[in-house]
């Protein structure tokens, strides 16, 4: 049977968000928790250490994570990665970025750099083991299920995944199970985020000024963070600039 480690941080998620709907998905709170844990540790003691400096060297980080660093505060071990990163990659390019035919080993470097991110490969390891957890809990706990169900939505990107994962990690009768009670949350969302949008717009028509808003005043924010995703939050914490 699978070790599920992150039942606890899952269920204090779905807990939190059955209280509070307006949270959203879960899965990108989720998300949100793991990669902003990850920016302030290797902000924090993480980057001293030589084996993990030698990764961020070689890997980098894509633009949304250096703005995430960069916002989190910080600014001097930020500036001790990057020092080193640079010198890593004047040593890599041959101290020149002239003479860079197709295939070249500096072309190939800077390829795998475009797509190579410590934060990323790190947060999405985690992110795919909690996705194969969320599903086991589901199968496993009656309790489990039930905070499923309270749950507003699944924002389109971790629909997919769940599905994905559901299909490999759970046997085919369970597996109908699951995809029923996911799918049955989100037409419901759907039907009414369209119905909001709908009178969001509405509400522009001089007949209707006097009307109220009903649920529609953020219904563009949250059709946004449903069709993609709620992610790269940095909570500031008090004092740090
Ligand atoms: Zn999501
Ligand atoms: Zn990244």
């Amino acid at each position: 049977m699978k070790e599920k480690i992150y039942t606890i941080p899952i269920n204090e998620t779905f807990d939190k968000i059955a209280e509070d709907n307006s949270i959203g998905c879960p899965l990108c709170a989720l998300y949100r928790e793991v990669e902003i844990n990850e920016t302030e540790t290797i902000l924090g003691g993480a980057m001293m250490v030589p084996e993990i400096r030698q990764k961020t060297n070689v890997e980098g980080f894509c633009r949304t994570h250096y703005d995430m660093m960069f916002e989190s505060g910080g600014k001097l071990a930020l500036g001790l990665i990057l020092e080193s990163h640079l010198d890593t990659l004047k040593d890599d390019l041959k101290n020149s970025f002239s003479l860079m035919p197709a295939g070249s080993k500096q072309e190939k470097r800077i390829s795998e750099l475009q797509h190579s991110c410590y934060i990323c490969s790190r947060v999405n390891a985690t992110f795919e083991k909690m996705l194969e957890n969320t599903v086991l809990l589901w199968q496993d706990e009656k309790e489990f299920r039930e905070k499923f169900s309270k749950m507003p939505y699944f924002c389109l990107d971790h629909y997919k995944a769940l599905i994905e994962t559901a299909k490999r990690e759970l046997p085919k009768k369970v597996f109908a199970d699951f995809y029923e009670a996911l799918s049955a949350i989100e037409n419901g969302y759907l039907a009414k985020l369209g119905g909001d949008i709908s009178w969001f717009c509405k509400k522009f028509d001089y007949r209707y000024e006097n009307e109220p808003w009903y649920d529609s005043k953020d219904a563009i924010e949250r059709s946004f963070k449903f069709l993609s995703g709620d992610l790269h939050k940095i909570t500031k914490k008090p004092g740090q600039n």
